[in-house]
């Protein structure tokens, strides 16, 4: 949702991967929403719009620095985002998944990463 977050994280995805957009789906501490509530169909709900119809192949989960959506202590941040990339997972195993944290500096590094597994055929 924090706005400091946005730029940062979207030129950081577009250096690093080659990708034409990126949708942005946001919750005050999505981190901790997408790692310990437990009814998250509202979010299911626009990454499935996101992954379908926008064909999005990449996931990331951005937990920051400040998050006044989930003021814990970066340790328990990327526990958050570590959770969160797993959950993801389970829902999208063929998709890839990233969890990247903020720092201070709004410098991005990857703290948890899933890759894409291929599709199974029978
Ligand atoms: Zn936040």
């Amino acid at each position: 949702m924090d706005g400091r977050v946005q730029l940062p994280v979207l030129q950081w995805i577009k250096e690093n991967y080659a990708v034409d957009f990126v949708d942005v789906i946001t919750e005050a501490g999505m981190d901790n929403v997408l790692s310990n509530q437990a009814d998250i169909s509202e979010v299911l709900r626009s990454i499935s719009i996101s992954v379908n119809v926008n064909k999005s192949c990449k996931l990331f989960v951005a937990g920051h620095y400040d998050c006044r959506g989930n003021p814990v202590d970066e340790e328990m941040h990327r526990q958050h985002i570590t959770g969160a990339v797993k959950r993801l997972k389970s829902h999208w195993p063929t998709h890839e998944i990233v969890g990247l944290w903020i720092n201070k500096d709004w410098k991005v590094t990857i703290i948890s990463s899933q890759p894409a597994s291929p599709p199974k055929t029978t």
